[in-house]
């Protein structure tokens, strides 16, 4: 990775906060409303992205980046809900691919008869598959593996604008898209580095599980970012 302009995208504050502190040469620029910070992390020429919650957020941020500092690599990373009961708080999954959860089509239904969210069936943007750059998703696996103590796992990423607290129905979500984790952006800087062809990985620490009742801790997203700062920094 050496040589390589990186960007490293977060949505939230307590996401970015601790890489920007451990930012040098560090220059804020801020385009429409998007802040990003340029400088370096040890010899690794790096922008930080704060690209909001969301996939519309997260999608437009990935495109200012990429159009104005040309980036070579793009992490998206960040904290999320487990979707599987073997995945607890602290562990990280690796996208491998990722799907957009939250991209549905339904039979009509006339005035009176009610809503059943189990007959949706994926959209055409459901049914897509975005990829991940598998020598990123490597290097990483690598490192975390003999860098952290809790579990890591590569696979697919869910994604989209919904926080589904919700047994059965992340358990419907698993059987259709078999994918590890809920988030509000990866879907969005995946599908846009793709059309870019630019390599991308989603790398997200657990922050809650709503199947076993592991409740949100945000603060799970500085130790992925005391992670990033050492695999740069070695
Ligand atoms: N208060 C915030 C939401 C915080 S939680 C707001 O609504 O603005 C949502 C954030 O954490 C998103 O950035 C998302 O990527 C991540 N996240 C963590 N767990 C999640 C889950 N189970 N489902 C969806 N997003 C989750």
């Amino acid at each position: 990775m050496k040589d390589k302009i990186i960007l490293i995208q977060g949505a939230m504050d307590i996401e970015v906060e601790y890489f920007i502190r451990n930012l040098e040469k560090k220059e804020k620029h801020i385009i429409a409303g998007y802040e990003f910070y340029t400088g370096y992390i040890h010899t690794s020429k790096i922008i930080i992205s704060k690209t909001l919650v969301g996939v519309v957020n997260a999608t437009t941020a990935t495109t200012i980046a990429i159009m104005t500092f040309h980036p070579d690599i793009v992490i998206n990373q960040g904290i999320a809900g487990a979707h599987r009961t073997n995945i607890h708080i602290g562990d990280i999954v690796i996208g491998e691919k990722c799907c957009n959860i939250n991209a549905f089509s339904m039979p009509t239904k006339k005035e009176g008869c009610s809503s059943n969210p189990f007959e949706w069936e994926p959209n055409k943007r459901g049914e897509e598959i975005q990829n991940g750059d598998k020598t990123l998703v490597t290097v990483f696996k690598d490192f975390f593996e003999s860098n952290y103590e809790n579990g890591i796992y590569t696979g697919i990423l869910g994604s989209g604008d919904v926080f589904n607290r919700e047994y059965d129905r992340i358990m419907w979500l698993q059987k259709r898209f078999h994918h590890l984790s809920e988030d509000m952006e990866s879907i969005g800087m995946y599908c846009v580095c793709n059309q870019f062809e630019i390599p991308c990985v989603g790398i997200r620490i657990i922050s809650n599980n709503e199947l076993t009742n592991e409740k949100l801790d945000k603060e799970q997203a500085i130790r992925l970012q005391e992670l990033f700062i050492k695999f740069f920094k070695t």
